[in-house]
């Protein structure tokens, strides 16, 4: 099974995507977790560029990674410096870092209008640079920005930088669609020309400017490169980089190569969940492969379908790639969806069984109050369990008061808060909250984490407040969804009333019971 390298560059170019911001704990987290997955090299940063990507690199030595590479980044040197002069390149040297990925022009355009010099001289400034790396110990990989549009304009040319680099002793020449403009037909035609004129490895790193970074990496692959660039979840500038999460399965399971240790494979959902979560970025639901949509039924044609034969919706197992299977219920769904579900939860449902029949009762009846299990799956199985007499609580409510006042013109919340676990009452008051259910939400975690720790992991994602019954105004039915998560799954709750306090409190008190008895806490 051929070898595709991965290379990731989410702490590179990733954080350049708007919204993305690493904090240099956030970034030793990142590369731990890379470095856990199995991916073969690790962009750490541009240290010549700033002081936060050189300290990382120097925290990054006391690491010890176990399957990763750390990568510095940076460009090559400027025209009128010498190597050893040169800011860019002796960083590379001062990070400590044993591989270095340098970039360098292609396009004659660039070469003249940016870096106002001429193409004889950008070849002699790739190949001393290169020179300088290799010769103070380091790995080079060169990255040719622009390429294919270098390519487009002065084909001669840009085949002459890639040689430059070779010569000079790159081991990879990684070709950059810098623009993410360049289309899969010109990628198959243009990596096939180069791979006629270099011998050394070479790799690919798109953007996904034209909604392509997938497919053209997937594209110059087919036509030999054997390095992949792209980033977890396609973070990067504008419309992001080559995403990772789609680019490793397609490898995987669908062309045959070898990305990640097949063991690995099960964890990418785990991994994309995790990153977004350090990335403060909700992860789209309909991402490829690892969303909370991508293995998605609700239909109810297709629900039927999929009892007869997994494979009759679905592109592939949502368990390779560590995702779940989820069937949406609602009133228009119908039983299929209900058994549907009932069996991917590992309960026996029959057509015509009085739970079967029951369960259908109560969707109907809490649909007529305003609920919507679509969104709410962990509420749809915890009213599942209600009914198979598998649920449990863990606690028991004795009262609760919350509070809003406005001192000096400042909007304070506060929450009190008893219960009763395991025989023993809590009382406790959060007296700091965002507001009234930030603080009832902060006041019931204090009393619970006592008794079960494995909450402290659990956080909101998501907080959803929608009106069900605009035209009764101020009384109107109150429908809550909470999304939460511990960093491995995403679960949504749902609650409703004429009272948002309640409907949140209904909510919240779903998603903690959901999150024990997923974890089987006892
Ligand atoms: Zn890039």
């Amino acid at each position: 099974m051929k070898q595709i390298k991965i290379y990731d560059t989410t702490l590179r170019d990733g954080s350049q995507g708007e919204g993305v911001s690493f904090s240099l704990e956030e970034k030793i987290k990142v590369a731990c977790k890379l470095d856990e997955a199995g991916i073969d090299y690790i962009e750490g940063g541009w240290p010549g560029s700033n002081p936060k990507d050189m300290e990382f690199f120097r925290k990054a030595k006391e690491l010890k990674l176990k399957n990763s590479v750390l990568v510095a980044f940076g460009s090559t040197r400027r025209v009128k410096n010498k190597p050893e002069d040169d800011d860019n390149l002796t960083a590379f040297v001062r990070s400590g870092a044993k591989v270095a990925c340098i970039f360098g022009k292609t396009w004659d355009l660039h070469i003249k209008d940016v870096l106002k010099t001429t193409l004889e001289n950008n070849l002699e400034i790739i190949s001393d640079s290169i020179g300088y790396l290799i010769k103070n110990g380091l790995e080079a990989f060169y990255d040719a920005e622009h390429f294919f549009d270098g390519y487009k304009a002065n084909k001669d040319y840009a085949l002459k930088t890639l040689l430059a680099a070779e010569k000079a002793g790159a081991k990879y020449v990684i070709l950059c669609d810098t623009n993410g403009g360049t289309l899969p037909s010109e990628v198959r035609e243009i990596v096939a020309e180069v791979r006629k004129h270099l011998r050394c490895n070479l790799g690919i790193h798109a953007h996904n400017d034209s909604d392509l970074g997938t497919a053209n990496t997937l594209t110059a692959v087919e036509g030999g490169c054997v390095m992949v660039h792209g980033t977890i979840n396609g973070y990067g500038e504008r419309c992001g980089n080559a995403n990772l999460c789609s680019i490793i399965p397609n490898l995987q399971f669908k062309m045959g190569y070898r990305c990640l240790d097949p063991k690995k494979m099960k964890e990418l959902t785990h991994l994309a969940i995790y990153i977004a979560e350090l990335a403060n970025l909700k992860l789209p639901d309909s991402a490829p492969f690892v969303g909370h949509s991508a293995f998605t039924h609700k239909a109810g044609v297709h629900v039927d379908a999929m009892k007869k034969n997994q494979l009759s919706y679905e592109h592939m197992t949502p368990e390779a790639v560590g995702n779940k299977r989820r069937i949406l219920i609602s009133e228009l769904s119908g039983v299929s969806n209900v058994i549907f579900k009932g069996n991917s939860l590992g309960i026996n449902l029959e057509k015509d069984s009085p739970e079967t029949k029951e369960i259908l009762k109560r969707v109907k009846e809490l649909e007529k109050q305003g609920y919507n299990f679509e969104g709410a799956e962990a509420s749809f199985e915890l009213l599942m369990r209600k009914v198979f007499k598998t649920h449990r609580t863990f606690f028991a409510l004795e009262g609760f008061s919350v509070s809003v006042d406005n001192r000096d013109g400042k909007i304070g919340s506060q929450a009190t808060i008893k219960i009763k676990v395991k025989e023993k009452t809590f009382e406790h008051t959060a007296a700091e909250g965002a507001g009234p259910v930030d603080a009832l939400n902060n006041a019931l975690r204090k009393a619970l984490e006592v008794s079960y720790p494995s909450l402290k992991d659990v956080h909101l994602r998501d907080f959803k407040v929608r009106i069900v019954d605009p035209q009764s105004a101020t009384k109107a039915l109150t429908r809550v969804v909470i999304e939460s998560t511990d960093g491995k799954d995403i679960w949504n709750t749902i609650g409703v009333s004429q009272n948002m306090i309640e409907a949140s409190w209904l909510a919240l008190v779903d998603s903690i019971e959901y999150k024990l008895l997923k974890d089987g806490v006892k």
